[in-house]
């Protein structure tokens, strides 16, 4: 085994010899000078470690009960020039292993690199179901699970270079940025396409690409004006990672007598009233028989993911990170790495999934939030699950006083729970629960309704691949049935979804309203940063306003099925009062009396206000 994927590309030989040396690099300038590395070889704790560098010292060496680990606190001087630090391990005057440690210098701006915020759409893929870009990587020696398209829980082939190749695609529907699903190794004997089992934190799986490769994806995204957010999972590792056969302290995994699954219920960790039994199987209890979970409360194991996210960063050029199951974790462990993390890079963003659907609980892990117990997670997006709920629910509904678009605004309502509710990620649907054409009761009109205020609405967006093609299933038997393949994405595809001519009427009529209301907000100030005033739902109609100073859209949501429905306006007067004419910008058209606006059966219009005809 070599870990010298990262110093063979860039510098030639390859003089690791350790089996382990993580992380494999570093970089110099960086805002946090000390680093730790992990060594893993035979009784490798039994050597003497020296280094000659200038600038680089040796800090402390820390020995765990198991001698084939041996962790080395270095400390790198502000201004040490980048070059090959030799780390030598002797034993006596014999020398056992010698090292070359990169260390590079930061691309520019590097710390100050911005993060996905407002003014972002997200596009979400899971990379083994979007494109095929390479069928000779589907297979590989060495790896357990080979590739198997039939099978719904199987590996599909899909790649990095898939991704690659259709990115225009993504661009052109005026998406701003993209979230994969983990692209760490997986090498699990089953079920390995989704990506959460991770068996190697430091390398992208082979049947994915190359770490390089993934690098050269962020790049190339970059250059579109695409952000890339990594996908992290900090609370459990697949049970076929490498050092389950040899973990380094006897308290790196949480484990109970006999295997105990979750509770799953992630109100403990908050609930003021918990037991400690209830509290300890929500966060040490297992996510499943194959995830081991993992003890954030080891330092070297906090420390080691902590680097591994920075590494992450620094390496591939990301502008986020999504962390998954975020409250399965210690938590103070997890707000030790939001802290780090925004610390090394204040401008960049990372959004936490705590999947919880009451805002009075999520609101618990916003940063800032002011929770009795003291408790700050420094973490600053929270995906938006009480919104997610309320989009499901609200156009199947008739209205009443807490139902239909009530919910909507329900949700809003609670903001002031939120130290920043412009963080929150809208997403009306992910990779684990039913597509969204399947909650709209496979309707149109209702689908572009919430697509129209996902994408309004205070706010990071977030959608998900295959929602433009109205992708089905409820999820409930398999998570493979809203995990499949983007058709035109592999080699012989009988249909491909990537064109025009390869999509039916319907599926290019949700891509022409996706890309028109994505491409507008994607260059609109007003949804980045615009404030929000919302009028209390009355006769099916919901109607709210983004505004500054200096503009406003209004949003029309008319949930009922009374046809060409004339709204009057005067209620909002408060902003109207302001503005004259106003366009639509789905259609073009202009109107140039706002007194009544024209509004059909189940739709939603979205009208740029201007303050004078000249605009
Ligand atoms: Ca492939």
């Amino acid at each position: 085994m070599t870990q010298g994927f990262f110093t063979s590309t860039l510098f030639g030989k390859n003089k690791t010899e350790l089996k382990k040396l993580e992380p494999a690099n570093w970089w110099v300038d960086m805002k946090v000078p000390t680093l730790q590395l992990m060594a893993y070889d035979n009784l490798i704790s039994e050597t003497q470690v020296t280094l000659d560098y200038p600038g680089v010292e040796i800090r402390q060496l820390t020995k765990v009960n198991n001698p084939n680990y041996l962790f080395i606190d270095l400390f790198i001087k502000p201004e040490t020039h980048p070059g090959n630090v030799s780390i030598s391990f002797h034993q006596g005057k014999k020398l056992i292993k010698q090292v070359d440690f990169p260390l590079l210098e930061r691309p520019n701006n590097s710390s100050n690199r911005p993060g996905f915020n407002a003014s972002d759409a997200i596009y979400l893929i899971m990379p083994d179901r979007f494109a095929n870009g390479n069928p000779a990587n589907d297979d590989q020696p060495g790896m357990l699970e080979k590739a198997n398209r039939k099978a719904p829980y199987g590996r599909h082939g899909g790649d990095l270079q898939g991704i690659s190749e259709h990115l225009d695609y993504i661009q052109k529907m005026g998406f701003t940025a993209i979230w994969l699903n983990p692209v760490q190794e997986n090498n699990q004997p089953r079920s390995s396409y989704h990506g959460y089992a991770i068996t190697d934190y430091y390398k992208v799986d082979a049947r994915l690409g190359s770490n390089e490769d993934f690098k050269q994806l962020v790049d190339k995204c970059n250059q579109k004006g695409i952000k890339m957010i990594m996908d992290m999972v900090f609370n459990h590792c697949g049970h076929f990672h490498w050092w389950m056969d040899d973990l380094p302290t006897e308290d790196w995994l949480n484990q109970f007598p006999e295997f105990t699954r979750s509770n799953y219920r992630l109100s403990t960790v908050s609930d003021p009233y918990a037991s400690q039994d209830d509290l300890a199987k929500t966060t040490q209890g297992w996510f499943d028989t194959s995830m081991p979970d993992l003890n954030l409360c080891q330092p070297l194991l906090l420390n080691y993911l902590i680097q591994n996210s920075i590494w992450w960063i620094e390496y591939a050029g990301l502008s986020g990170i999504r962390m998954d199951t975020y409250p399965y974790p210690d938590k103070d462990g997890m707000a030790i790495w939001a802290q780090r993390i925004m610390q090394e890079y204040p401008q960049f963003n990372m959004v936490g999934e705590a999947w919880i659907s009451q805002t009075s609980k999520l609101a618990y892990w916003q940063k800032d939030f002011p929770n009795r117990d003291g408790y700050n997670s420094h973490l600053p997006s929270l995906m938006d699950f009480p919104m997610y709920e309320a989009m499901k629910a609200a156009f199947n509904e008739k209205t009443t006083w807490d139902k239909g678009l009530l919910r909507l605004y329900d949700v809003l309502a609670d903001d002031h729970l939120y130290p920043d509710p412009m963080n929150m990620v809208v997403f009306p649907e992910n990779h684990d629960a039913g597509r969204l054409f399947h909650f709209v009761g496979k309707n149109l009109k209702k689908l572009k309704m919430v697509l129209a205020f996902a994408a309004t609405t205070r706010g990071i967006l977030q959608l998900y691949y295959g929602s433009e093609l109205l992708m089905d299933g409820d999820g409930l038997k398999s998570h493979a049935d809203i995990r499949k393949d983007f058709p035109g994405g592999w080699p012989g595809d009988k249909t491909n979804a990537f064109t025009k001519e390869g999509r039916t009427k319907q599926q290019n009529e949700v891509v022409e309203f996706m890309t028109r209301l994505l491409n507008y907000r994607k260059n609109s100030e007003v949804i980045h940063t615009g404030k929000l005033i919302h009028f209390i739902p009355e006769d099916e109609l919901y109607v709210y306003f983004r505004y500054t100073d200096e503009e406003a859209v209004m949003v029309i949501l008319n949930n009922s099925k009374a046809e060409n429905k004339k709204v009057n306006t005067k209620r909002f007067n408060e902003i109207m009062r302001y503005f004259t004419q106003g366009t639509n910008i789905i259609t073009g058209e202009k109107i140039t009396d706002l007194s009544f606006i024209k509004s059909s059966a189940k739709s939603a219009t979205i009208i740029e206000l201007n303050k004078n005809q000249d605009d």
